[in-house]
This record gives structure tokens, C-alpha cells and sequence, in this order.
């Protein structure tokens, strides 16, 4: 069969995108980059949001449209939310909830007959999607999660907290290190939550990642502020574990935590990054913050001000609020005005960008390593512009020759600051032999 994979949403669907795509192939099936040459087209949906929802049946419909006569197959957060009305879209054949997940691969094999499948005019180009970019590859370790955030429907979505047993998921990483990717991203819904159900934890397995695969850079995604043993921060004494931290704060108010049932406090959150900071040297701690969550008064608004400034975070991805279907805080009262979420939206990202720029200056000059990503942007004068993240999580930007390709290499570099008085990025001067060294600034 020809396959063609798609997703909205979190880095987990894209890790499961991945392991798909691995499988699919495995069982000698071919993955396409166009759906336009697909026989069977499989979109990973998202509904953590209404907006999210809304996008995912807009998904459906435009790939049904690009190609109506392939079988359309919808898994994903808005597949388990809402089965019937998924199933009802003109076009699609099977809908998979989050917890037959697991089982895609198979179930795609049986339901869908061979016997139905559209000739193809042509034999398609096998994509390198998900194989070419072995750059960085999400390797899924955790789903679900036994928490009940006021504002998450993820954890309606996905379902209780299940781990993948260690051994499997050091096999994939070696598979991954052997197929060439350089860098690891560890994920899941409840990061901190995993091997809580098979008698193990996170400590444990970033442990053994570390020990039994040749990876060259580990990271962990999101990994909620609570459930981190005090020996946790130990593990980044091996410098194949990125100093980077995404710590979700959400707000920075005990009231509104409270409200939203976050279990953790402004208090407990300031110590953890206290030790993580006293243990990693260089750490970017990055994180997600709600604004304007119902019944936020001013005081407490202040007080999420006062807080961010005080921890001071490397980067912040801001959320309005908006009420999800199905979850508490959307029955509760005190919803805020559109305008003064707009208002306090608007000065988060002004500190945030504020913040960002400090935290890039500290490390201006600095000599880190960076993980170059393809393709290569050709300019007009025959060099070639690279990107690529630092370590802890510096996105930098450095021009190469013509003809040479820095793709999935990894180089020290000298950091620099840009021309820019807020700059959200480092330009690099790569210090590998073979690199062009930086005329001036003003070419970037
Ligand atoms: S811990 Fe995260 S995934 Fe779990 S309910 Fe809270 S926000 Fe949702």
C-alpha cells in the first residue's frame, strides 16, 4: 500500500507519525509524500482546543478533496472526542481513538481490504519523509495522564497514564542512532509520569538511555513542574542530556493554580528551578503560560507578571484562554473579556521577547555546539544559510559555502548577537574547519 501520514497538533502525534512510518515501511508498505499518491491517507488529529477541533475536520475534508478515491483513516485526540461526527465526514473509512493507537499499523492492514484500493496511475517517488531528516527524531515513551488540569482535554482525550517498557523504547533509540539521527527528543502527555505503571520512572530511563545507546544529544519535552525526585537533576551531569527545560507554569498566581488545579505552586515551582538551575550549568528554561483563565482578576494578573520576571524564561509559548468543550474550566464562571485577554496577551509577549533577548546576550561569544539542520536556505551569492539549536536550546543561523552541506553535522560554534535590539535568535560562526567566516553581521 501506498500510505500518506499526516498530523495537527503536539510533538507526540508527530512522535507516533514517526513510528508509524517506520512500521509501515517495515511491513514492506511504502510511505508518500503527496496524498495525491497515496492509496490510504492516515491524519493524526488534535482537539486541544475548539480552534484545534475546527482545523482537524477542515484537515479531512481538504484531503479527502485532494484525493477521493484513496481511504481516509482519522485517529487522534478529535478522533477519540468525537468518533460519530468524525465518522460521519464525507470520505472517511475508519476512525481509530487514542487507545487503538498502538495498533494503528495493524488495524489499517486488516480493515481496509487490498481488494478496494485505487490503481495507481503511476508508481510514486517513496518518500523520504520521516527517513531523509535524521536529524531529530520524537520517540514516544508515555501516553495519558492521571492529572486533571481545570483546562485540559488531553487528559480526557488519551486517557490514563500508560508507560512503554524501558527495553523497547533503548531498542528504537539505538535503531534511530543506527539509521543516523543525532539527537533524541524523550515525549509524552505526562512526561514525569512514566514507568509509574511498570514500577520504574524517568530517572530511570533517561539513565538507561544514556548508558545503553550511543545517542549524542538527549532532550526531554515538556515535562510537568512536579513529580521530579530531588536526585533528578543528577542525570545532566552526562553532557549527552541538553540543558534545556520546558517547565509549564500556566500561571504564576497560587490563586489562579489553584483554580485551575495545577498541583504545583509559585513556591514549589521556584524551587525546582532553583535546583535545576544549581545543577545544570547554561540551562534554558523555557515554558507555557495561559492568560486570562477565568476568574483572573488584575491582582492576580500582576501577580503572574511579577512571577514570569521573577523566574525570567528563556522562551514562553502564551495561550489565550478559550473554553474547551468537556473540560471544568470552561462551566466556570468569571469568564474574561475578550479585549483584556487580547490586552494581557499582548504584554506577556512583550516580556517574553524581553526576556528572550537577556537570556541570548548572556551567551554571546560563548563556544557551543550546534546540530545543523537540512536543507540549507541558497542565497543569492552562492552561500547557503544554516540553522540549527545550540545544546540548551539556541535557535542560531550561519552562512556555509556553496556545495558543502552542514546537514545533521554537529560543529562548535562561536556565538554572536545580531543587529537587533530584541533579537529572538544567535547568528554562529562556525569554527569547523571547513566554514566561511562571518563577514559582518548585517548579512543575516
Ligand atoms: S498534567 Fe498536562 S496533560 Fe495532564 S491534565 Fe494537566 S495539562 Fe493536561
Amino acid at each position: 500500500m501506498h500510505i500518506y501520514l499526516s498530523s495537527l497538533g503536539c510533538r507526540l502525534n508527530e512522535a507516533e507519525l514517526e513510528s508509524w512510518a517506520r512500521q509501515f515501511r517495515a511491513g514492506g508498505h511504502r510511505v508518500v509524500s503527496s496524498p495525491r499518491d497515496a492509496q490510504v491517507m492516515v491524519l493524526n488529529s488534535c482537539a486541544v482546543t475548539a480552534e484545534a477541533a475546527r482545523k482537524s475536520r477542515q484537515f479531512i475534508n481538504r484531503l479527502h478533496r485532494q484525493n477521493p478515491r484513496a481511504h481516509l483513516v482519522v485517529t487522534g485526540c478529535y478522533a477519540e472526542l468525537e468518533p460519530a461526527r468524525v465518522a460521519a465526514l464525507t470520505g472517511v473509512d475508519l476512525v481509530i481513538g487514542n487507545r487503538d493507537k498502538e495498533r494503528l499499523v495493524e488495524l489499517v492492514e486488516s480493515q481496509i481490504e487490498p481488494a478496494t484500493m485505487p490503481r495507481l496511475a503511476a508508481e510514486p517517488e517513496a518518500t523520504h519523509m520521516y527517513a531523509a531528516a535524521r536529524t531529530r527524531a520524537f520517540v514516544k515513551v508515555q501516553d495519558g495522564c492521571r492529572n486533571r488540569c481545570a483546562f485540559c482535554i488531553v487528559t480526557i482525550a488519551r486517557g490514563d497514564e500508560r508507560s512503554r517498557p524501558l527495553r523497547e523504547v533503548v531498542d528504537e533509540i539505538n535503531q534511530l542512532v543506527a539509521e543516523g539521527y543525532r539527537e533524541v527528543v524523550l515525549t509524552g502527555v505526562h512526561l514525569g509520569g512514566y514507568g509509574r505503571d511498570l514500577g520504574t520512572d524517568l530517572y530511570t530511563l533517561v539513565q538507561t538511555v544514556l548508558r545503553d545507546t550511543d545517542i549524542h544529544r538527549l532532550r526531554l519535552s515538556s515535562l510537568e513542574p512536579w513529580d521530579l525526585p530531588p536526585h533528578f537533576w543528577e542525570l545532566w551531569q552526562d553532557t549527552r542530556l541538553m540543558p534545556h527545560l520546558h517547565l509549564p507554569l500556566q500561571s504564576g498566581c497560587d490563586s489562579t493554580l489553584r483554580r485551575m488545579a495545577r498541583r504545583c505552586d509559585t513556591a514549589s515551582y521556584v524551587a525546582l528551578v532553583e535546583a535545576a538551575r544549581a545543577a545544570i550549568p547554561d540551562l534554558t528554561l523555557t515554558t507555557d503560560l495561559i492568560v486570562g483563565f477565568p476568574g483572573e482578576t488584575e491582582a492576580e494578573w500582576a501577580a503572574t507578571v511579577e512571577f514570569v520576571q521573577r523566574i525570567g524564561f528563556g522562551h514562553m509559548h502564551i495561550f489565550t484562554y478559550s473554553p474547551r468543550q468537556g473540560t471544568a474550566a470552561a462551566r466556570m464562571k468569571g469568564q474574561v473579556d475578550a479585549k483584556v485577554k487580547r490586552e494581557r496577551s499582548r504584554q506577556m509577549h512583550a516580556i517574553a521577547a524581553r526576556m528572550k533577548a537577556e537570556h541570548l546576550r548572556r551567551f554571546q561569544h560563548d563556544v557551543r555546539e550546534v546540530l545543523w539542520e537540512g536543507p540549507g536556505e541558497p542565497l543569492s551569492d552562492g552561500r547557503v544559510r544554516w540553522s540549527g539549536y545550540t545544546d540548551n536550546y539556541l535557535r542560531v543561523y550561519a552562512l556555509g559555502p556553496a556545495g558543502e552541506s552542514w546537514e545533521n553535522q554537529i560543529t562548535p560554534v562561536r556565538l554572536l548577537l545580531p543587529p537587533d535590539p530584541h533579537p529572538d535568535h544567535l547568528m554562529a560562526e562556525n569554527l569547523s574547519p571547513a566554514a566561511v567566516p562571518i563577514p559582518s553581521p548585517a548579512a543575516f
